[in-house]
């Protein structure tokens, strides 16, 4: 608001008096939004602390620091060569949707994808103050500064006792000099940056983080996070009743191809013998409890990154291994660590938090190490007794691999006189003998694939520069085959695309239309139909163009325009060799 007012008022020169008064009654009255203007002088204990206007400024950071627009499915639409830069460097350094990141800004409006119970329930105002800690390795500018700013929108005051980025050595100038600049102008006092003077790993990380802390419960966050509506409370108040229970939000989705956020359905932590961390149903009898779908849950295990924890609970529970590197395993380590060493680690469905979930991890360890093995041997040697060998019979190679000294972490086992892991394994997860194990560490995705999505509009699809008609080249049931400008034939179904609800375009009933994410050069092939957006989610816009939303290029006839008719995907622009029309 107050960026379109000041623009105004940059034409000002031209405006008599009246008009100035105008702007500038427009400026004070508009220009405080609710929960980001101006704070009554006494501020009221559950608001936030967003400092005001201030992060509004667009132009003065890397990025622009504007409100941020809503996010629109042609976010992403490349309209420049610089564009084209932002999106590539940014899915090669980080593996998402870096243009749509930074076009959203650093505040946005999120769905609330809470259980409509939780909107009644009401938490005890003496809650524990809460430190929030989090890690960040090269990430991109746009999403830790959301990280920071939901944070900062959507926590009490009162609760916050502050927030502590912890560089991990990243590379990236921007998250130097910039964000030390950002955080000294723009943010409160509350925000703190704690540099490592080399590359730590992200377990390490937190236990440096934590030792900075003051707060009197932890509560880690990955870098490309956004919490949602009243996060905090329902974390906060199992651990007030017992200081030795662990909390988890249930994590939303934010997707790495288009930004949009949906909600995860209720699930609890598990693993597989390959000591790979899974998502499993919940029990049906947990679900039974008077709160039903809002009640917390038992989890075996967490997913990682999102958990809060009592600030002294966490250092005497013997904090992390500190021999772990980089990424992986201390998940594993620490669930058992909680439920063997007489803790409970609960999932609460009316916590959400959104994370971008990436295809790949764009990074490596400095050595190259496997440090997923590494850390995942220790933690078998450390808390399985005799089931570690379900783990080495799995991976014989690792047998011989040294894994450093545990003895330290041995001893810690022993002081705190935990369980056997026959004991966690009977007690906590009695389901790892008879479920089915999964590899992979992936979101759940609610199954869509039930319910066909809706058709929008059938027909024709009619190039204007050219008047002809796009169809398959070969077969429109070839898999994999490229599509090609032939003349119109009303009568030929064959050339029949349906548009439908999901973005999909689907030929004669057959195949989706599907562009290669890595590949973006390459021209879009027929697929099958994989229902999870991305390469096979089209825009058809009032412009006519057909914007592809995750490579965000257009469709467009491939120069120059020769007799063979072949179309590619280029930068979006006006010209009528991008448009189409979907025509009976
Ligand atoms: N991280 C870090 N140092 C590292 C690796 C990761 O500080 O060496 C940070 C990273 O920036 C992120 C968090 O730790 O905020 C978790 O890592 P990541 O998101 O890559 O894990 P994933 O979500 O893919 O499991
Ligand atoms: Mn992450």
């Amino acid at each position: 608001m107050a960026s379109v007012t000041l623009r105004y008022f940059c034409y000002g020169c031209l405006v008599t008096s009246a008009t100035w008064s105008l702007l500038l009654f427009l400026y004070f009255s508009l220009g405080a939004e609710p929960g980001h203007g101006r704070m009554p002088l006494q501020q009221h204990r559950s608001q936030p602390i967003t400092k005001g206007l201030a992060e509004r400024r667009a132009g003065r950071w890397p990025h622009p620091a504007n409100k941020g627009a809503e996010l629109s499915p042609e976010m992403g639409m490349i309209f420049n060569e610089a564009d084209q830069e932002l999106r590539d460097t940014g899915y090669h350094r980080h593996a998402f949707n870096v243009l749509i990141s930074t076009r959203l800004g650093y505040h946005r409006d999120l769905p609330d994808t809470r259980d409509p119970q939780c909107r009644d329930k009401v938490y005890p105002l003496a809650l524990p103050s809460a430190s929030i800690v989090i890690c960040f390795f090269n990430e991109a500018f746009s999403a830790l500064l959301r990280t920071v700013h939901s944070v900062m929108d959507r926590t009490p005051a009162y609760l916050l006792h502050e927030i502590i980025l912890v560089d991990d050595h990243s590379e990236l100038e921007e998250l130097k000099g910039d964000l030390d600049r950002y955080l000294k102008e723009e943010l409160h006092d509350k925000v703190k940056v704690v540099r490592n003077q080399k590359r730590e790993g992200l377990i390490r990380g937190r236990m440096i983080g934590a030792s900075h802390a003051t707060g009197e419960v932890l509560v880690f966050l990955d870098s490309h996070c956004e919490v949602n509506t009243d996060w905090l409370q329902p974390l906060l108040t199992p651990i007030m009743k017992d200081h030795h229970t662990v909390v988890c939000p249930v994590i939303d989705i934010i997707s790495a191809d288009t930004l949009t956020y949906s909600p995860s359905p209720i699930v609890r932590g598990g693993f597989n013998w390959g000591l790979h961390f899974k998502w499993d149903p919940v029990p049906p009898a947990q679900l039974n409890g008077p709160e039903g779908a809002a009640g917390p849950i038992r989890s075996p295990t967490m997913a990682g990154g999102l958990f809060a924890m009592n600030r002294k609970y966490f250092n005497e529970l013997g904090q992390y291994d500190a021999g772990m590197d980089i990424w992986g395993g201390e998940n594993l380590e620490i669930s058992f660590r909680i439920w063997m060493c007489g803790g409970q680690l609960l999932i609460v469905p009316c916590s959400r938090v959104g994370h971008i979930f990436r295809k790949r991890r764009p990074y490596g360890s400095p050595g190259g190490q496997d440090t997923m093995a590494h850390n995942s041997l220790r933690l078998a040697n450390v808390w399985m007794d005799e089931y570690k060998e379900q783990y080495l019979s799995l991976r014989p190679e690792l047998r011989e691999r040294s894994f450093g000294d545990v003895s330290e972490r041995v001893a810690l086992r022993k002081r705190l006189q935990c369980h056997s892991f026959k004991w966690y394994l009977d007690n906590v997860y009695p389901e790892m003998q008879t479920v089915a194990n999964g590899n992979k560490q992936q979101p759940v995705f609610i199954n869509k694939g039930l319910k066909r999505p809706k058709v929008l509009h059938r027909g024709r699809l009619r190039n204007l520069a050219t008047g002809r008609c796009l169809v398959a080249q070969g077969r429109p049931s070839q898999k994999g085959g490229v599509v090609v400008l032939r003349p119109c034939d009303p009568r030929d179904p064959e050339q029949e695309w349906a548009y439908d609800e999901e973005g999909q375009l689907v030929l004669a009933g057959l195949l989706c239309l599907d562009v290669s994410e890595v590949r973006t050069f390459d021209p879009p092939r027929l697929m099958k139909c994989h229902g999870s957006g991305g390469s096979q989610q089209w825009s058809l816009g009032k412009s006519n163009r057909l914007y592809q939303v995750s490579v965000g290029q257009c469709l467009a006839v491939a120069q120059p325009i020769g007799p063979k008719g072949y179309v590619s995907m280029a930068i979006c622009d006006a010209s009528q060799t991008q448009q189409w029309q979907l025509e009976n």
